[in-house]
């Protein structure tokens, strides 16, 4: 895990960015958290204890999101972001908690082919160049539940 946060550090040091000890902590919170998805109002949350202001935050998910560090996921007209480098999945589908918010992975390889076909599908018969795909599937957690 050091390993990759060095690897995320020097990346962002080739491209002159600095190296702030709150830029470290959100690196290290996606490296650390790699299954989570993050709303940028909760990785301020999560670092503000190290002397850093939200708009510096939103500084550095545009930094980690250009240089393909972290993706970005829009559902409800949320922005979520988790770590996107050293992840194994790419495209994939994600699951919402009506109740808690929570926002996990679906990951299935036959969905995502599916997708893809659909995606070329489209673009020829709509002549649109699509970007990005963002499926959610809605509904009720198991802690919800309880
Ligand atoms: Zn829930
Ligand atoms: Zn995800």
């Amino acid at each position: 895990m050091n390993y990759e946060i060095r690897r995320i550090e020097n990346i962002l040091k080739q491209k002159n960015y600095k190296i702030t000890n709150g830029r470290k902590e959100i690196i290290k919170l996606f490296v650390k958290n790699r299954n989570n998805h993050y709303k940028p109002e909760k990785i301020y949350d999560l670092v503000k204890s190290y002397n850093i202001s939200f708009p510096t935050v939103y500084r550095t998910i545009e930094i980690l999101k250009k240089s393909g560090i972290i993706k970005e996921t829009i559902i409800d007209r949320d922005r979520y972001y988790e770590l996107q480098m050293f992840s194994k999945k790419s495209l994939h589908l994600h699951l919402k908690c009506m109740e808690c918010g929570m926002v996990s992975d679906y990951i299935d390889t036959k969905s995502i082919l599916y997708l893809l076909d659909q995606k070329d599908k489209i673009e020829k018969q709509h002549e649109m160049v699509l970007n990005n795909i963002y499926t959610t599937f809605y509904g009720i957690c198991r802690d919800c539940r309880r």
